[in-house]
């Protein structure tokens, strides 16, 4: 999948996210994974906190 040009987060130069899909060329900041699984815990968690509000507030 192409990324394109991102703004690195740490060093806040512009990453050819097509050649350097890692690491920053630049500064060597790992760019954080966007793992599908990272998705699903944090749609989990905002159900259960859902859920919870409602228990309460019944
Ligand atoms: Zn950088």
């Amino acid at each position: 999948m192409a990324r394109g040009i991102v703004e690195c987060p740490s060093c806040a130069l512009d990453v050819d996210r097509d050649k350097h899909p890692d690491v920053c060329p630049y500064c060597g900041y790992e760019y954080p994974e966007e793992k599908p699984t990272k998705r699903i815990t944090a749609v989990l968690f905002i159900v259960l906190m859902l859920l919870f509000v409602f228990a309460t507030a019944c």
